[in-house]
């Protein structure tokens, strides 16, 4: 197969899901960027950390699932990366050549391979062990920047490609299937959604599998696995999401929530030095890794998705050396003795003798009957490129007056045949930035209904029409929609911290003087060592910026707490 069959331009959502680090618009460059040569130079700096072996023709280097799996450079002959077809044959996609080298994301984590490698013919290569990997990495900054970029790419080519990745087969618009199709996608982990909405054989996986429509949605995972109606903990724990650690080891930090707060304290904590976990009940990003387009971020005055930036903090996390035990929801804190011992939903713990909370907030819903019957079947809280895909060409309804509802708007009125968007207010200019006000007023696609809410919701197994209605005439208008977005602020996620930190009248975490504390920092909760960070902390500005600020400079504080200055 030819090396330029691996390459071609990626559309803006598939880009979206990763990030495409680097104007890409060459495809010979990025085709280089994807799968570079080390000069000759760099080989040499490389070989300082590992160690020359030879690979007879078809050797195996390793096998998909595997954990742990080191870094490889070809000093002579090839490596072939292949995946399995339905006969269980290999399929090489890519042939690796004198100095070229192995890996993708999977390096800086804990997580399983996603493809599988070879020996093309009799070959030479220099194996490096992951943990001298991660030495050369942060030592030769040039090389690991490369290496960095191409791994980085590497998964947005296999996500794009659906290489090494799983098929979900399901109803698209059932509550069911999206959990799962957004579980995998906020974890960029390569699929494909066969709705059997509109093919009701599922591609022939429904006969060749035997399943009925109650086995859906399922997963079908490599070597032929067919994972029926799973948990998102299953799923994880099936592809080798979860990483595995040490539960009888005490960490210095504990990040509880993976948001731009969460992620930016564990980037600051491990780049410094401290030994750092981060729990995270669902995907890294948070709200903003459900944002379409953030436009406010210093540094991007062209936007970036949120999926986009958490993914790229996620590697940064990682490359220093914290650890993310992903789709594990804390349930609880025993804050009576240190270390600290965070409960996880699925009985384990884990211990910390710092511990930042940054668990952030969740949507508000509407009071309107039948709301939870709809709820992952035609009610959506974010406005991603797969919620743009799923209601493409029809009619939909956004409810709310604030940036994420004028963002949400604009950007689907880009796919959707219509977007009706409801304020109970008089209008937007009070309650949203203006140039998202510009956008909405301007747009042919987009009608505003002031003072206006929703008084019913319609459908079957999932939303088919929407009624809503003017709040001083009372005059009720319906419209055939499919996705309703739901946009109407958020609560904060602390049930799990209550009775252990001081939390205000609605149930944000107090912090610094509000909680009373001789809190030497503004994040400082009424408990020593445990802080609050992003919009879970009472009074905070609910920003990515902010977030981002607050878990970066909390750090400081916890050198403090855990290396108090001799007195
Ligand atoms: C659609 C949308 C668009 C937005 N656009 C912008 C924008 O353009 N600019 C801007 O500045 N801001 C924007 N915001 C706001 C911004 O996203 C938030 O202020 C920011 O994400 C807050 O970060 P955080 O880390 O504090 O919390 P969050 O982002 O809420 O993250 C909290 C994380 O904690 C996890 N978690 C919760 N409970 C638990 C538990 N018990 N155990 C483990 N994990 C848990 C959650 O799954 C989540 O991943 C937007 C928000 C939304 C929803």
């Amino acid at each position: 197969m030819a090396d330029s069959d691996r390459t071609e331009s990626a559309s803006e959502p598939e880009r979206s899901a990763l990030d495409t680090v680097l104007d890409a618009s060459d495809p010979l460059a990025r085709e280089e960027q994807t799968f570079p040569h080390l000069s000759a130079e760099m080989m040499a700096r490389v070989a300082r950390y590992g160690s020359e072996e030879r690979f007879a023709a078809r050797a195996p280097i390793f096998s998909r699932g595997d954990r742990n799996v080191d870094f490889f450079v070809v000093v002579e002959g090839s490596i072939e990366a292949f995946d399995v077809d339905e006969h269980d044959q290999p399929q090489v996609f890519l042939v690796l050549r004198s100095r070229q080298f192995t890996g993708e994301l999977t390096l800086f984590n804990e997580r399983e391979a996603l493809v599988s490698a070879r020996a093309g013919e009799a070959s030479r290569l220099l194996r490096v062990r992951r943990a001298d990997f991660r030495r050369l990495v942060s030592t030769e900054a040039d090389i690991g920047e490369i290496v960095m970029r191409a791994f980085i790419l590497r998964r947005v080519s296999l996500i794009r490609h659906v290489r090494g990745g799983v098929v979900v087969v399901g109803p698209a618009h059932t509550a069911d299937t999206l959990r799962l199709v957004q579980f995998l996608s906020r974890n960029a982990y390569p699929h494909r959604l066969v709705d059997t909405e509109h093919d009701a054989g599922g591609d022939g996986f429904l006969d060749c599998f035997s399943l009925t429509a109650a086995d859906l949605p399922v997963v079908i995972a490599p070597g032929h696995r067919v994972l029926r109606r799973p948990s998102l903990a299953q799923l994880a724990d099936d592809l080798g999401l979860t990483e595995t650690f040490d539960h009888a080891q005490v960490f210095d930090l504990a990040v509880v929530g993976a948001g731009p707060a969460g992620l930016a304290a564990a980037v600051y904590g491990a780049s410094e030095g401290l030994q750092t976990i981060v729990v995270e009940s669902m995907a890294p990003g948070g709200q903003a890794g459900t944002s379409s387009k953030i436009e406010n971020y210093l540094g991007f005055p062209t936007g970036i998705s949120g999926q986009a930036l958490a993914g790229r903090a996620q590697v940064q996390a990682q490359k220093f050396g914290a650890r993310l035990a992903l789709s594990r929801a804390v349930v609880g804190l025993d804050c009576d003795e240190a270390p600290y011992t965070l409960r996880l939903e699925d009985g384990q713990s884990i211990r910390a003798r710092a511990v930042v909370v940054a668990t952030g907030a969740r949507y508000r819903k509407l009071d309107v009957g039948g709301y939870e019957r709809f709820e992952g079947a035609g009610i959506y809280y974010a406005a991603t490129a797969m919620e743009a895909d799923l209601c493409g060409g029809e009619e939909i309804v956004v409810v709310g007056g604030g940036n994420s509802a004028g963002q949400a708007a604009v950007f689907l009125a880009a796919t959707a045949q219509h977007v009706h968007m409801l304020v109970r207010g008089p209008g937007l200019a009070a309650t949203m930035s203006d140039y998202l006000v510009q956008r909405i007023e301007r747009s042919e696609k987009i009608t505003l209904y002031p003072h206006s809410e929703v008084t019913a919701l319609a459908g079957d197994t999932s939303l088919r029409s929407v009624t809503w209605a003017d709040r001083r005439s009372g005059e009720e208008t319906s419209r055939p929609a499919r996705s309703i977005f739901v946009m109407i602020g958020a609560e904060p996620n602390t049930q799990w911290a209550a009775g252990c930190l001081d939390l205000d009248a609605q149930g944000f975490v107090c912090s610094g003087a509000r909680a009373g504390a001789d809190a030497d920092s503004p994040y400082a909760t009424s408990r020593p060592g445990v802080y609050a960070v992003g919009d879970v902390r009472s009074g905070s500005v609910k920003r990515v910026a902010s977030g981002v600020g607050e878990g970066s400079v909390v750090v400081q504080a916890i050198h403090r707490f855990l290396n108090p200055a001799p007195v």
